[in-house]
């Protein structure tokens, strides 16, 4: 095995212009940790599109190996959970953020921060997920911790060709949703049929300023949108229905009424990816195990290299990526 790695390495100048470059380090370079992890696979979420671009201030410390999330063995380790060979996830917790990330052929990181990889998935599947679909099943679970179930009504995933959405449509159909996908793509319709959307709505009609409330038309959603997007599927969710918010690929803003909560009696549910407790995330990746299609999950990733990463990050932000994008680091 190989004592150095590559990594993309973001640097910033004293006038704060942000630069990237891939540099070859060993895991002296690497920060503090008590697990040393064999990255195998990564992944390209919308967040780390930011980090690498700067287009938002993801990255607070620098300079910075970007990346979310990975999936790999561990090689080295001084906590009691973990001992070399462990197959190990990694979501969030500041990694690629303040912590080194996972575009890099090792990462030293916390055990507390680590789980199990489960059985039924390669590393390479893990990330065909990612952060993006953990989000998805995290939303979904609130969803349920709500008492929400098919039979309340349908169910309205926005994003719907991106990351989060196309892992929320995948599931909820396999639950038994009638879901009802919200794109800017309307030519990706069939794509989406095939995971499992029983309708498609153009974006437009969500995406504009609308009225504090609309028709009732959908019991439960996930929105990975915000701004107006998310107001007016709050405007037009049923009676005593419920949607969970995590994303913010229209605007970090919400320009909403409060009728939908006092006349409706609607629940708006936050979305935390990163900070999310261990026993959480065991049950979200468990819940993914038994509850995503395999052959759906193929055929919303695709597979690219290490050499391939930034010009995604550029590509995921102009919203030219359908589904997951799987980094395969052992190439
Ligand atoms: P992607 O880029 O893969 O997907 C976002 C999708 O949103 C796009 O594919 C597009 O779908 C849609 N979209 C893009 N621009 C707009 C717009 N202006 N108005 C409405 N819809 C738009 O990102 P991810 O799925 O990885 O992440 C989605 C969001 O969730 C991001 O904001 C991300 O930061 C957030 N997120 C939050 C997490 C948390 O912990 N809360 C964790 C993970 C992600 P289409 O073409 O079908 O319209």
């Amino acid at each position: 095995m190989s004592d150095t790695f590559k990594a993309i390495m973001v640097t910033r100048d004293e006038a704060r212009n942000q630069s990237v470059t891939v540099k070859t380090l060993t895991e002296d370079d690497l920060m503090d940790g008590d697990v040393t992890v064999a990255v195998e696979a990564t992944t390209v979420n919308y967040k780390d599109g930011l980090a690498i671009t700067g287009a938002s201030p993801v990255v607070r410390r620098w300079p910075m190996i970007p990346g979310i999330d990975f999936a790999g063995t561990v090689l080295s380790s001084d906590h009691a959970d973990w001992k070399p060979g462990d197959r190990v996830i990694l979501n969030g917790w500041g990694v690629g953020e303040t912590h080194y990330g996972a575009y890099a052929g090792r990462a030293r990181v916390s055990g507390d921060w680590l789980i199990a990889l489960p059985d039924a998935f390669t590393a390479q599947q893990a990330m065909a997920i990612g952060t993006a679909g953990y989000t998805a099943m995290l939303s979904i679970l609130a969803l349920e911790r709500a008492g929400v179930t098919p039979d309340a009504g349908p169910a309205i995933v926005t994003g719907a060709n991106g990351g989060v959405g196309t892992v929320a449509i995948s599931v909820l159909s396999r639950l038994g949703y009638h879901v009802i996908a919200s794109t800017g793509r309307t030519g990706e319709s069939a794509f989406l049929s095939s995971l499992g959307a029983s309708e498609i709505i153009d974006r437009a009609e969500l995406s504009e300023p609308g009225r504090p409330l609309g028709a009732e038309r959908w019991a439960c959603g996930v929105d990975s949108a915000g701004s107006h997007t998310l107001a007016n599927v709050l405007a037009q969710t049923m009676r005593g229905g419920t949607i969970a918010a995590c994303g913010l690929a229209q605007g970090m803003d919400l320009p909403a009424t409060v009728a939908p909560f006092i006349l409706r009696g609607v629940s708006l549910l936050g979305i935390d990816s990163v900070m999310a407790p261990r026993p959480l995330r065991e049950t979200a990746w468990a819940r993914l195990a038994t509850d995503l299609d395999p052959q759906k999950l193929q055929s919303l990733s695709r597979t690219i290299g290490f050499d391939d990463i930034i010009p995604t990050a550029e590509a995921i932000l102009n919203g030219q990526i359908r589904g997951r994008v799987v980094v395969d680091m052992t190439g």
